[in-house]
């Protein structure tokens, strides 16, 4: 199999409608929301869901099976071959698309979020029918993913949320306390415009079994026994919510479990966990680098308007040192992109992607930050000024480098693929 670096049709068709939308919905409200922490940009949800429904892409984002994502048509000029899968990759050019656009508003996008990627990762047929479809519903639809505690936070194998099988009734009954919950509150508290979405939350069900005895369970949108503590006030993102939830005797039925039950030596439960961020690594890996695709372009915008243009093609001594700056910039976006491309293809293709992946969102987050960063330095006032996006953007920036496993951890998951080590080998 060979990775094509041209994006398929279907990808390009889709781009030149969410750049549209990403131009004339997020770039014209992004401050306003920036500035009302919370408030829903109700006219994006809405169009976003309709137009993503209309585009078959069911109701907004969400990783799904290959059966909802159909392979691309072929293009002229391939012939009978069956074109590959390209769910990951549609997903992560959108996602970057979107947040060039506005990331924070990305992240509401309606569709599942990390929830739904739990459900896909870990859950059984029968569950991914149940919970991924909910999304093609007509209203916006939005599920969330509870991992993170107050004592748990890189070291996921530390969460101390119990979940106690109830013999009588055949449910289980979840107690615990999550914090950082991103869209925690859209996919929990009702909404009168919103669709029934439900919250991912994992316990462990044997805690002397270690990380063998994490599983995650689906709670629905509503159920007794779940409380949204308070929503964080933030640096950047601050339009998409992220919530504090307690959960007090919490009962769910025992088949929103995801997967097996049976305690195993495998690790089953964790695998489940890594199997979810080795999906969503790099869609948070492109998400980062629309935010820097955006700071870039500003840049090389604003420099156009003060007479300076980058002269490509010279040779190295013969640049300015902001030329050679923007050069080594664009350098660091294209291979980031082409990194978390990789990753994506290899999800896509069904290959073990836990290096990749981790590699990208590494890659990704350290890149976002630096260019952000660079692009307010290059420019001064004009990127400090709340007149322009550019120093939201470097605000924004910085959660690449936070959620789904920080830059530290990641260089963990890529240090241990690479040399053999396992997790408690090297931490
Ligand atoms: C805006 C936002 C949204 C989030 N959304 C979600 C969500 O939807 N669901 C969810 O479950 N969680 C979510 N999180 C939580 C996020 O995943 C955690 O914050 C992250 O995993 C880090 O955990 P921690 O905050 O407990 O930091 P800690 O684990 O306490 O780490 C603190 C610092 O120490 C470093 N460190 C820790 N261990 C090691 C090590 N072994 N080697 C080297 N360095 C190490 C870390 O890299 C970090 O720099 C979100 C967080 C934020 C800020």
């Amino acid at each position: 199999m060979t990775i094509e670096f041209e994006a398929p049709k279907p990808i390009v068709n889709q781009q030149v409608m969410l750049k549209t939308v990403a131009e004339n919905m997020m770039r014209p409200i992004s401050r306003e929301f920036d500035e009302n922490e919370h408030e829903i940009p109700w006219s994006y949800v809405e169009f976003m869901h309709m137009a993503m429904k209309a585009a078959g892409g069911g109701g907004g984002l969400t990783v799904m099976e290959e059966k909802t994502s159909p392979p691309a048509p072929l293009l002229e000029g391939e012939g009978s071959q069956k074109r590959p899968p390209i769910g990951y990759q549609k997903l992560a050019t959108q996602i970057e698309m979107l947040a060039w656009g506005d990331v924070g508003m990305y992240l509401i996008t309606p569709g599942g979020g990390l929830g739904a990627a739990a459900v896909a990762a870990a859950g059984t047929p029968e569950q991914k029918e149940k919970f991924l479809t909910r999304f093609n519903s007509d209203i916006p639809t939005y599920a969330a993913m509870c991992m993170t505690e107050p004592g748990a936070g890189s070291d996921t194998s530390a969460i101390r949320t119990r979940a106690v099988l109830d013999d009588k009734t055949n449910e289980w009954v979840i107690n615990g306390e999550k914090i950082f919950v991103t869209g925690g509150d859209k996919s929990f508290t009702h909404y009168e415009k919103l669709g029934k979405g439900f919250i991912v939350v994992w316990a462990s069900i044997d805690p002397s079994a270690g990380r063998a005895g994490m599983r995650a369970f689906v709670v629905e949108s509503g159920t007794a026994g779940v409380k949204i503590n308070k929503l964080e006030k933030k640096m950047g993102i601050r339009v998409s919510d992220t919530a504090a939830i307690s959960l007090v005797d919490v009962r769910v039925p025992f088949e929103n479990m995801l997967g097996s039950a049976t305690v195993e030596k495998n690790n089953t439960g964790f695998r489940g966990a890594m199997a979810t961020f080795d999906a969503t690594r790099p869609l948070v890996a492109a998400s980062g680098l629309g935010v820097a695709r955006a700071a870039l372009e500003f840049l090389k915008e604003k420099l156009e308007e003060n007479g300076v243009k980058i002269r490509y093609g010279l040779p190295r001594q013969k640049l300015s040192n902001v030329e050679r700056e923007v050069i080594d910039m664009e350098i660091m976006l294209k291979s980031a992109w082409l990194m978390t491309l990789k990753a994506v293809w290899m999800a896509d293709n069904k290959k073990s992607n836990a290096l990749e992946s981790s590699m990208s969102k590494v890659k990704a987050g350290d890149v976002t930050t630096k260019i952000t960063q660079k692009a307010v330095e290059i420019l001064g006032p004009i990127g400090y000024t709340r007149e322009f996006l550019l120093e939201k953007w470097m605000r924004d920036a910085k959660i690449t480098d936070i959620y789904e496993g920080t830059g530290q951890i990641n260089r963990l998951v890529v240090a241990r693929q690479i040399l053999g080590y396992s997790g408690s080998e090297l931490r």
